[in-house]
């Protein structure tokens, strides 16, 4: 079966063809700065062949455009991989989310709605996303449409660490609730190691841009840092983690906007809100070795937020087997690896700086009651599968 997975952003689109069941990728492509009509970019590979297209200064006004651009070089173009679109016969999507709607569904009107209700918690990532169904839909009728939510994976949390402490009509007429996100990826690491065969108790991080730590026992999300919207947590590259609700009402008080607040939250908080250097941890460790006391803050508030959710989840799981990096910052920073692991002896964690420095897929030494892994993330092949598997 072929599978076509589609990741939407504000302004971009990314695709991947896959053969299934044996996860073979057949074709990707990409389109950057959807609405321009002289600069936007289009990709487009031919994985077997090799063959490439790579254009710069693209008229892409639209979706639609950039969509009808990638399905012509699967079908038509000289590193065509289907003789008809019709071949694809299921389109997943790296979907956020959607009220009363948590798991991996057939993309329906209801669906649709759904994310539309729940516009306030998903801006930027409701609406790119309803744009590029919508237009898929459109160009593929045919095609099974299955939205594999973000916050599907932790779908089995039990209710007691999902609710918050509000009055319960809350969470059961406006669906108040820790929802979690991440799940393709947190999903991708427990493919990883139920591919292993064991029992295991493991914390995955996903630290990138956005960030997250997840409780696995045995395949089942059991707890996450992420709460009912994406701002939750840890502190993200420019968005603000866990906070004080009322922080909110205070500035609004003292004569704040409900727009700078949220603008402080949103995009000028996390790393680059507390450093004021940059959203990207490799200027902020920079500026930090330079001796920038607020860069080092920063830095040491991403750790300090890591070990705290570890050492949380490591008691809700009763122990731990493996430990796992991923992520942009998880699989490529050897420091926050070490920081972060030079804080964990309590739980038996022992690094090999070595294997760290190396980025090796296990970097724990012998002696180490946990083994401490490096996965590189693969979202868009945890949703292919489930895409493929809903019945
Ligand atoms: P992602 O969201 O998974 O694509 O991760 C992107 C983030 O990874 C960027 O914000 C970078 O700051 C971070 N990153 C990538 N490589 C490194 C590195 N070697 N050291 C620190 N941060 C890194």
């Amino acid at each position: 079966m072929k599978v076509l997975v589609c990741n939407a952003g504000s302004t971009s689109l990314k695709f991947k063809l896959y053969g299934m069941p044996e996860c073979t990728v057949l074709a990707t492509g990409k389109v950057e700065r959807v609405g321009s009509t002289d600069d936007a970019i289009f990709g487009y590979c031919n994985t077997s062949t090799g063959f490439k297209v790579d254009a710069l200064k693209q008229n892409i006004p639209d979706y639609a455009v950039g969509i009808n651009k990638f399905l012509f070089e699967l079908t038509k173009g000289e590193g065509a991989v289907l003789s008809d679109i019709k071949e694809i016969e299921r389109v997943g999507y790296k979907s956020v989310l959607s009220k009363d709607h948590y798991g991996i569904h057939e993309i329906d009107e209801g669906v649709m709605q759904g994310m539309r209700d729940f516009f306030p918690l998903a801006p930027v990532h409701n609406i790119a996303y309803l744009k590029a169904i919508e237009t898929v839909k459109a160009v593929l009728p045919d095609a099974k449409h299955v939205g594999v939510f973000e916050t599907a994976f932790h779908r089995d949390i039990p209710l007691e660490r999902k609710i918050y402490g509000v009055p319960y009509e809350w969470y059961e007429k406006y669906g108040i609730q820790r929802l979690g996100y991440h799940g393709a990826s947190h999903g991708y690491i427990a493919d990883c190691l139920n591919a292993e065969k064991k029992e295991y108790k493991a914390i995955s991080c996903h630290l990138g841009g956005s960030a997250s730590i997840c409780g696995i026992l045995n395949g089942k999300s059991v707890d996450t840092s992420f709460g009912m919207s994406l701002e939750t947590g840890l502190i993200h590259a420019n968005r603000v983690g866990d906070m004080d609700p009322t922080m909110i009402h205070f500035l609004k008080q003292i004569g704040m906007s409900e727009e700078d607040i949220l603008r402080g939250c949103q995009k000028e908080g996390g790393l680059l809100g507390i450093s004021g250097v940059s959203n990207d941890l490799r200027y902020v460790i920079e500026a930090a070795d330079n001796g920038n006391q607020r860069a080092k803050l920063a830095v040491n508030v991403f750790v300090t937020g890591i070990v705290h959710y570890i050492g949380a989840f490591f008691m809700d799981l009763g122990g731990l087997t493996d430990l796992v990096f991923t992520a942009g910052i998880g699989e490529h920073s050897d420091r926050v690896r070490a920081m972060v692991c030079e804080r964990l002896g309590a739980i038996g964690v022992r690094l090999d700086e070595e294997a760290n420095r190396a980025n090796a897929p296990i970097i724990s030494s012998r002696d180490s009651e946990v083994a401490v892994r490096v996965i590189p993330t693969d979202e868009e092949l945890g949703i292919a599968r489930r895409t493929y598997e809903l019945v």
